[in-house]
């Protein structure tokens, strides 16, 4: 059921290959997190999400410092090991301070062209859709360049319509997550979201189609009185640690990952408005740490999540050095503990091996919780 996501997420230079043939479009490396992939599949590209990699870094210490998150010092290792040949641009926002001097990296030591959406930091939804008007319109035009077609509205509508379906699935299957704990296994779950990073959408809407047509066919959940969890952080990998969650037969109910929830919960871009469509598509509806919106509290937000979910607890994922993830979560762990939920936290490189600490702390709060409610 789940073999064809695995079959991606374990195959992903041929993968993309092989798409980028059939498709005969140019491959855009599209780095963390939510520069509208509409926006791409609309000027006759193929995205490609690239949200970091398991590689041990050997390059990339040339050009980054090693206190820089995991994320960036692995996506740029792809390129500087040639691993990413396939990729004729790519696609940047202004998510953290890393990001926009990684930008400055590839745009100095790779020809190939880089363009960015960056995301306004004011305070009045005014002054956002000021600043994003000419961006948006540069980006734009920066992606005609690179694949030599025009964003119509017809081409921007229809790709509109097909990631919309995807998010619309995806958000389904977490549904299904919630209300069916043990249904899906966690390290299932998480490659088939991971296998949307890599397939076109197309291909990727048919396989969720199916299978969530089969796990709708009435399976009954399985591990009910698993401890539930709900895990928040900037990336959900290394997926290398979910099969551990299995063994330990912990149920992860809903996550607050940059690109899980807080990407997947985000809805059809309008295509009318394309300012308006674009400003609601980066600042909702999920708040995230790098994104500087007054009007969507993290605190509130997670404590109703955790309520909604019926998580036991909330498991802070920190990969080791997200900035902006670690402002946030004292302050956040804090609020959950004053209206008492029980919280921990791990730290994660996304090149780890090992993860035999990881699974005794998981276990041990899995424990701590079950204690709790026993
Ligand atoms: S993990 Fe954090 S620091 Fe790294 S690129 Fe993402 S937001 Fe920036």
């Amino acid at each position: 059921m789940y073999e064809p996501f695995h079959h991606v997420v374990n195959n992903v230079p041929q993968t993309v290959l092989q798409y980028e043939r059939e498709l005969d479009r140019p491959v855009i490396g599209v780095m963390p997190a939510y520069f509208p992939l509409e926006l791409i599949e609309a000027a006759g590209g193929y995205p490609v999400q690239l949200w970091g990699n398991n590689l041990p870094i050997e390059k990339a210490d040339a050009y980054l410092q090693s206190y820089c998150c995991s994320v960036a010092r692995s996506v740029l290792e792809l390129e500087l090991r040639g691993i990413a040949h396939m990729v004729k641009a790519y696609a940047f926002t202004s998510l953290c301070d890393t990001l926009i001097n990684i930008r400055e990296t590839y745009r100095r030591v790779f020809p190939k062209p880089t363009l960015v959406l960056s995301i306004p930091i004011t305070r009045t939804e005014k002054a956002r859709k000021n600043y994003l008007s000419s961006v948006i319109k540069s980006a734009m035009e920066g992606l005609e360049d690179i694949t030599g077609n025009k964003i119509s509205s017809a081409s921007l509508n229809a790709a509109a319509k097909l990631y919309g379906r995807t998010r619309a699935l995806q958000r389904r299957f977490y549904r299904l997550r919630r209300e069916a704990p043990g249904l899906v296994g966690n390290y299932d779950f998480y490659t088939v979201i991971k296998a949307a990073f890599f397939l076109p959408a197309e291909i990727y809407n048919g396989l969720l189609g199916d299978l969530l047509h089969g796990l709708l066919e009435g399976v009954a959940p399985e591990n009910n009185e698993c401890p539930k969890l709900l895990i928040s952080g900037m990336v959900f990998d290394p997926l290398a640690i979910y099969p551990i969650f299995d063994e330990l037969k912990v149920c992860v109910v809903d996550d607050d990952f940059a690109n899980g929830w807080r990407s997947v919960a985000k809805v059809d871009l309008n295509t009318e408005n394309l300012v308006d469509g674009i400003t609601d598509f980066l600042f909702g509806p999920a708040p995230c740490c790098c994104i500087y919106n007054p009007d969507n509290d993290r605190h509130p937000y997670l404590l109703d999540k955790v309520r909604q979910s019926g998580a036991d607890g909330v498991l802070f994922w920190y990969i080791k050095f997200c900035e902006p993830d670690a402002f946030d979560r004292p302050q956040l762990m804090a609020y959950l503990k004053d209206h008492g939920i029980p919280v921990t936290f791990i730290d994660l490189e996304l090149s780890m091996t090992n993860f035999e600490a990881v699974g005794t702390r998981i276990g041990a709060f899995c424990e701590m919780l079950q204690n709790a409610s026993s």
